[in-house]
């Protein structure tokens, strides 16, 4: 039997640089539709014992509190908000909305923004179901290995 090994690698490539883009998009699907499993959607199900929220230790752990509104979390979004004006000289106004569901003005760099803060919010999401530290210090080398990814097949699917 005839295997065409190329057309098969390439639509492989294809499918690793949706499926990238895809699980972002679902998880911005799941934030939109407050799906995303929560301590306090567990504990409601009996599947957790507590709906404490672990890294702060004091409020019951909704979406929107895990988001944004931990004081944990509003940190990192802090100082993302300083890396992010460092690099780009540009400001954004960081709110509770913008961080959810993203930015719709400023035209020219929303796009980036959108796609990095979704990086983030991942990042601050597994850190919360993993139970360890959300800091911002993971971020950086967290969004380059993504963009590498994303590079890297960009590369493979232009060559092939
Ligand atoms: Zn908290």
């Amino acid at each position: 039997m005839y295997v065409n090994y190329a057309k098969f690698q390439k639509s492989l490539i294809v499918d690793q640089f949706q499926g990238n883009y895809l699980k972002l998009q679902t998880f911005q699907l799941k934030i939109i539709h407050n799906i995303l499993p929560t301590r306090r959607s567990l504990f409601r199900a009996k599947l957790s014992d507590s709906d404490t929220c672990r890294p702060c230790q004091t409020e019951s752990e909704n979406l929107p509190h895990m988001l944004f509104q931990c004081n944990i979390t509003s940190a990192f979004w802090i100082a993302f908000q300083q890396w992010w004006c460092e690099r780009t000289r540009r400001a954004f106004e960081l709110d509770e909305r913008n961080v959810n569901f993203g930015w719709y003005s400023d035209t020219q760099f929303k796009d980036i923004l959108n796609y990095v803060a979704l990086v983030a919010k991942y990042l601050n999401f597994c850190c919360f179901q993993d139970n360890t530290a959300v800091t911002f210090d993971r971020f950086p080398p967290f969004l380059s290995n993504k963009i590498e990814t994303l590079r890297q097949i960009a590369q493979k699917k232009t060559n092939s």
